[in-house]
């Protein structure tokens, strides 16, 4: 008999364990209460890049002198346009995930999972109740904005991130509550848009993980767009009436503004899922901790994406669901590589964009660790200066005795596309010379790869 796999929670995460898990022979079974392709799809990643490519349509055509172009009309954001380009992106997505599952033969099942005992999984759908048994259980069932108990959003004025695909009225002036990856990109996405923004930044540095010369080149964007920054400030409480927004923070300033923006973080989806039914213990977080397996304390029990705790993204969420697609099916033992979250590439979709892989500068010096880095900046690059875009540099990080490629960052144009190179270089152990040698297409950014690695 196959061996029977239920996963609740179609996401990245979930989609991909079925589908690979079913190409290898498994008996699959995912369970979706809302829709297949998860948040992802409909509130995150694909959204939010989609209104990050809208707005940077609005800041090409404003540049488009640079390109010898003069029209007068510059264009004009269009509300109802945009969140039905979002619906069709969406749209598209979904049908290509459920076609590729129906490919594989995967059942799918609407409706709400929960572990009732080990091997049992119950799914309430709109018929009724579903019991299923399984060999195999993974729980892949994301997470949600974090709402601070200061905050009420309500939609109109205060907005989560999953309100602002767009919100009902285009901000005049958006407070933005939080620094991190999401709350950069809303800045970028709204300035893009014309909005004023004003960021509360808790830390003393906008992206506080990230390499300092990274987010200082991010910074200095913002403030060349005029972006407020509230430094070294918390926000602790949110006032808002029909005029506006007032954000307290703890520091006693105040920024004022049309709406504000919750972008503090996420809490993971694990109430009700009956874990505990299955012995499954949670982390004070409440997140599912897992081994390099993906495994929870239950064995069979596996979790996955922003669920297991790990680095929140789709890619990462995506590759646990193929390692434990293996692992179920006892491929691990063949050819298996563990998941290095180490290697795993990030971007920011900001202008400029920002992309890094491995090893960072700081953390190397950090651990003592002997590094070679190299610095070539976009200036030098032809294709960038065809561009009009010659921001930005590339950084990459080598070992000086092997000259083993260890990581890398990209600020510029396209960075989250060009840092692919640098992350095989770091997945395969590739050294410098290997890029060096390779003979790339000219005019091209990456060329400033191949610089970077001389
Ligand atoms: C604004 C924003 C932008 C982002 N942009 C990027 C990006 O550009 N790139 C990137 O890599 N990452 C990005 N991320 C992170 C990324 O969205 C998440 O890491 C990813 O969605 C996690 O995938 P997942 O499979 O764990 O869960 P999800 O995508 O959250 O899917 C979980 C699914 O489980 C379902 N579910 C929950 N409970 C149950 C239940 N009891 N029964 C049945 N179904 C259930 C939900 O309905 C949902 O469909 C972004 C995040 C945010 C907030």
């Amino acid at each position: 008999m196959p061996v029977r796999f239920v996963i609740i929670g179609g996401g990245p995460a979930g989609n991909s364990a079925a589908t690979h898990a079913a190409r290898l022979g498994a008996d699959v079974t995912l369970v979706e209460r809302d829709i297949i392709g998860g948040a992802a799809h409909l509130w995150d990643c694909i959204p939010s890049k989609a209104m990050i490519a809208t707005g940077g349509a609005m800041s090409f055509a404003r540049r488009s002198e640079l390109f010898g172009l003069h029209d007068e009309d510059l264009p004009q954001l269009d509300a109802a346009a945009v969140k039905a380009r979002l619906a069709d992106i969406e749209g598209h997505l979904h049908r290509a995930v459920v076609d590729l599952l129906e490919s594989q033969s995967v059942r799918m099942v609407l409706g709400t999972g929960r572990l009732k005992g080990p091997h049992e999984v119950v799914v309430e759908t709109d018929e009724g109740i579903e019991e299923l048994e399984a060999d195999a259980i993974l729980v892949s069932t994301g997470s949600r904005p974090r709402i601070p108990d200061w905050a009420e959003p309500d939609g109109q004025r205060v907005l989560t991130t999953r309100q602002a695909y767009p919100p009902p009225e285009i901000p005049e002036h958006l407070v933005v509550i939080g620094s991190g990856v999401t709350g950069v990109e809303f800045v970028h996405m709204f300035s893009s848009f014309g909005s004023k923004v004003t960021l509360i930044v808790s830390r003393q540095q906008v992206l506080p993980t990230k390499d300092p010369e990274v987010a200082a080149a991010l910074e200095d964007d913002f403030l060349r767009r005029g972006v407020v920054l509230f430094k070294g400030a918390r926000a602790v409480g949110i006032q808002s009436d029909d005029d506006g927004v007032v954000v307290d923070c703890d520091d006693g300033r105040c920024a004022t503004g049309s709406h504000a923006l919750l972008a503090i973080g996420a809490v993971p989806n694990s109430e009700g899922l009956g874990l505990e039914a299955a012995g499954v213990e949670l982390s004070e977080s409440g997140h599912v901790p897992i081994n390099h397996h993906c495994q929870s304390n239950v064995a069979h029990v596996y979790a996955a994406g922003d669920l297991s705790g790990k680095l929140p993204l789709s890619s990462v969420g995506a590759m646990q669901g193929r390692k434990i697609a293996e692992h179920v099916m006892g491929m691990h033992t063949r050819d298996h590589r563990h998941l290095d979250y180490d290697k795993a590439a990030s971007a920011i979709f900001t202008e400029p964009e920002i992309a890094d892989v491995g090893l960072a500068e700081a953390d190397a010096f950090a651990l003592g660790r002997k590094i070679r880095v190299t610095k070539v900046p976009f200036a030098a690059s032809a294709k960038a200066l065809i561009n009009s875009d010659p921001r930005g540099f590339v950084k990459i990080l080598s070992d000086p005795a092997t000259g083993v490629v260890l990581g890398g960052s990209i600020v510029g144009r396209h960075a989250a596309e060009l840092i692919s190179v640098i992350a095989l270089a770091v997945t395969a152990g590739l050294k410098v010379g290997d890029i060096v040698d390779s003979l790339l297409v000219h005019p091209t950014l990456s060329e400033a790869l191949a610089d970077a690695a001389e």
